[in-house]
């Protein structure tokens, strides 16, 4: 792995882009990058490409120069894909992948399968915001680059909470804290800070949530109509899941949304056993072993069942292991 310069060789024009429905650290991995790269090397001309962000992010320098499209006959000499997961999960300049020069992809998806001129993928990694950061000179990471990194990562850790936080990511952390950076507010603002709508649907959510696998698994769905009557579209959406993962006694949390006439978005997330994102490439997503994601058609009851199915797989899976293990400890003591 060489720094960030070394894939800069006659490279002039460059494009950066992030998956689609950006989350944390997408936007802070792209942006950290972009603004990298503007700073550092003028002589560049660098575009980001992201879909809509939401507005909490915009306190990010050049958030501004964010494109939601690209023009017609657009070309790029590299770029740079993060946080992508997938490579049909790119957002806006997917198309113009086949087109570029050259490909750095850097990612900590599992689930991404490469097929790019370059590809650092480290499903160890926390975040993409960490994966980037060892591309970069820590000299020339300025404040404004190191708010964008530390969102990501902060994003993606739950806020330094999840199992992928390392010891290895509370350094990066504490460097990017060093420049000087509003840490706090930048968790606050866009981490726990929720609008009113958000609440009323996270509540909403909550309420018409269930039990099953004796507590094990929870779900909960929320129907199109229902987006409607609270006004809230995907993004005011994003934290339910981790909300539902909170639950005493829970191993998975399922939280499903309806994005078109029988098919659902499917998020879930795992405490300490299930992997998650095996369940999710059945159903043709991906993601990590305790956060993934797909989208599957069907009535809603329908698709509970089939990841129901998964899911009761793992459970025995991990029953039998857990006996095979206390077995052994028997005959061992
Ligand atoms: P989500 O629940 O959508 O926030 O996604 C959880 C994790 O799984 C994120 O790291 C996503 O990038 C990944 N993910 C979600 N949906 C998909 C998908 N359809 N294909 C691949 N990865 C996904
Ligand atoms: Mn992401
Ligand atoms: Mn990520």
């Amino acid at each position: 792995m060489e720094k960030i310069a070394a894939y800069l060789e006659e490279v002039k024009k460059i494009a950066i882009a992030g998956h689609v429905n950006p989350d944390g650290d997408c936007i802070g991995s792209c942006m950290g990058m972009y603004l990298y790269l503007t700073e550092n090397y003028p002589e560049l001309d660098v575009d980001v490409f992201l879909e809509e962000p939401k507005e909490v992010f915009s306190f990010l320098k050049d958030f501004d120069k964010i494109r939601t499209g690209h023009e017609e006959n657009a070309s790029y000499d590299l770029m740079i894909l993060l946080d992508i997961s997938s490579r049909d999960r790119v957002g806006v300049v997917g198309d113009l992948i086949d087109s570029a020069g050259k490909v750095l992809c850097l990612d900590h998806h599992r689930t991404n399968e490469g097929a790019y001129t370059w590809f650092y993928n480290d499903p160890e990694a926390s975040s993409t915001a960490e994966v980037v950061y060892r591309f970069l000179d820590p000299e020339k990471i300025s404040e404004k680059c190191a708010e964008a990194l530390y969102m990501g990562i902060a994003h993606d850790t739950g806020i330094f909470q999840y199992q992928n936080c390392s010891p290895e990511t509370m350094c990066v952390a504490a460097e990017l804290m060093k420049k000087g950076i509003p840490h706090s507010w930048i968790i606050d603002r866009t981490y726990y800070q929720k609008t009113y709508e958000e609440n009323q649907i996270l509540g909403r959510a909550l309420i018409e949530s269930f039990l099953f696998f004796g507590g094990k698994v929870i779900v909960s769905v929320v129907r199109e109509r229902t987006m409607k009557f609270f006004g809230v579209t995907p993004k005011d959406m994003d934290g339910i899941v981790s909300q539902l993962r909170n639950t005493i006694g829970v191993e998975v949390a399922v939280f499903l949304y309806e994005t078109d006439w029988l098919e659902y978005k499917v998020s879930m997330r795992s405490k300490d056993y299930v992997d998650v994102s095996r369940v999710a490439a059945v159903f043709g997503g991906g993601g990590h072993a305790r956060a993934a994601g797909c989208t599957i058609q069907g009535m809603h009851r329908d698709v509970i069942n089939a990841i129901a199915k998964e899911l009761d797989l793992q459970f025995r899976e991990h029953d039998e292991a857990v006996k095979r293990q206390e077995k052994n400890d028997e005959e061992d003591g």
